[in-house]
């Protein structure tokens, strides 16, 4: 049978040279009529594809069959089974190269937008629908290190289950990268809260500026509860070890964004400012280089140039994220490689450059790249931003001897139980896969909440 064709309804948005210098969310979401058109486009395909495409295997074409006649809340709950964050996920998932890349329609007419759907029906649940009920308690009490996606799903999880919960943080807001590492432009700081107060509702209790393995041993909260779920992330970031490094005006993306997100710095008299670059270098071309990149014009940056040793093709982030980048005015610089950075007076001026030629295809299955001889230029900045990817903290290790790691810090675990080498400790997350994302966190979490309730005999 012939199908209709309906185009893919597009996601209002901002303008980019109004955005550009305005920390509002870029993508302004869907209205409830063009939730429902967009969902009314499910082909509802025999093995559902998309489903295979999901991480956590939501039931996509059921949820979709409930928003396309308005029953949004029915929609919700058919997510919330296999999804704790939809509001965020339905933003921050790489949905074209997980559930949409599967989708049949993209045959036809472009992919369903199930992104875009799901981050409608995630805010209405977030107005209209109702917080968990609390469980009956079990008298049984976790502890869990990280509130990022892995620690709050599972913290929420065993509490719906009625057992009683402590999440410790190190930073003052609870939350993980939702908070400090994603910019506001792309994920309202407002939302994740809603999100963390609803899944959170009742039986959790975070206790922030926590660090646990420092200012608190993990021995002592092992000894004090049933069972331990780490999610401590990977917020540890790589550096190129070259000359002039150390240079003031050179940051980690990581503490970039931490400094500008968590701890506001683009307010005037923040306790913790940043540099305000007029000539701003990103080195990287992931999700984070893009959202360091971004941030930097919206402080007020005349020009920002991602610098980065590959091709178009190899860049790690995800194409919506390169295309909003390109919009706003960012410049890309390909197949360039910075060799050392110079300064005046401790402050970096520039950067010196070599150009770059694909090779053979490297053990990840990107093309390598080569140093062209001679072909050394200098790139003027006033402030560079490193955006390599992160590693996990080796503090939790360091301090807790017992606990296995791989040679790249990532915390070993059986990968049906989430548990650790050691008895009663789970973990997930970054802290085991290395740097990924939100919607495997969260799924790591979920799994490790199921496999803590049989050990303490709850299911
Ligand atoms: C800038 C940026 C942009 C990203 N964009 C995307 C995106 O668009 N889509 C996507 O899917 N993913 C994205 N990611 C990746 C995604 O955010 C992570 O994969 C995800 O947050 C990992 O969740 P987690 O719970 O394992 O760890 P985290 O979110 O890192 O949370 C770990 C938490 O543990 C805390 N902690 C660490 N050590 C301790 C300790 N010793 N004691 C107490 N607390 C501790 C940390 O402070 C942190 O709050 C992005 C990451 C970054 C940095």
């Amino acid at each position: 049978m012939a199908i209709e064709k309906k185009p893919r309804n597009k996601m209002p948005e901002q303008q980019p040279e109004i955005r550009a210098r305005n920390f509002k969310e870029v993508a302004l979401g869907y209205t409830p009529e063009m939730a429902k058109e967009e969902a009314s486009r499910c082909m509802h395909c025999k093995n559902a594809p998309c489903m295979q495409g999901c991480p956590v295997s939501v039931n996509i074409p059921d949820f979709l069959a409930a928003a396309a006649t308005g029953d949004f809340e029915k929609a919700g709950a058919v997510i919330g089974r296999t999804s704790s964050l939809p509001a965020i996920c339905g933003r921050v998932c790489p949905q074209e190269n997980q559930c949409e890349k599967m989708c049949l329609r993209a045959r036809v007419d472009g992919a369903v937008a199930i992104g875009n759907v799901e981050r409608f029906v995630g805010d209405y649940m977030l107005e209209h629908g109702g917080k968990p009920q609390k469980a009956t308690r079990t008298g049984k009490k976790v502890a869990v290190i990280g509130s990022g996606p892995a620690g709050l799903t599972c913290a929420a999880e065993l509490s719906n289950h009625g057992v009683d919960v402590t999440v410790f943080e190190a930073f003052h807001k609870a939350g993980g990268v939702l908070v400090y590492g994603i910019p506001e432009f792309r994920l309202p700081k407002s939302l994740v809260q809603a999100e963390i107060d609803k899944l959170c509702g009742g039986g959790v209790e975070i206790k922030l500026n926590t660090v646990a393995g420092k200012t608190l041993p993990i021995e002592e909260i092992a000894a004090e509860y049933d069972a331990v779920f780490i999610g401590s992330g990977a917020g540890l970031p790589m550096f190129m070890n070259i000359p002039g490094e150390n240079l003031n005006g050179v940051y980690s993306a990581n503490e970039y964004l931490t400094r500008v997100n968590l701890m506001k710095a683009y307010l005037p008299n923040s306790a913790t400012p940043v540099q305000l670059g007029k000539k701003v270098a990103v080195i990287g071309a992931g999700n984070v280089a893009m959202d360091a990149a971004r941030t930097a014009l919206r402080m007020g940056a005349e020009n920002v140039k991602i610098i980065y040793r590959r091709g178009r093709e190899e860049m790690p982030a995800r194409a919506e994220e390169i295309h909003h980048a390109e919009q706003e005015g960012i410049e890309f610089c390909l197949l360039t490689n910075p060799v050392s950075f110079a300064g005046e007076k401790g402050w970096v001026k520039s950067m010196r450059c070599v150009k770059m030629a694909l090779g053979e295809p490297d053990k990840s299955g990107r093309r390598s790249p080569k140093p062209v001889e001679g072909s050394e230029f200098d790139i003027e900045t006033d402030m560079v931003i490193v955006s390599l990817g992160t590693r996990p903290n080796p503090l939790i290790k360091n301090s807790f001897a017992a606990l296995q790691t791989s040679e790249k810090g990532t915390i070993v675990v059986d990968e049906e139980t989430m548990q650790t080498n050691v008895d009663g400790i789970y973990a997930g997350g970054d802290a085991v896969t290395g740097a990924a994302t939100v919607i495997l966190a969260m799924g790591a979490g979920r799994k490790a909440s199921k496999a803590i309730l049989e050990k303490l005999g709850l299911q």
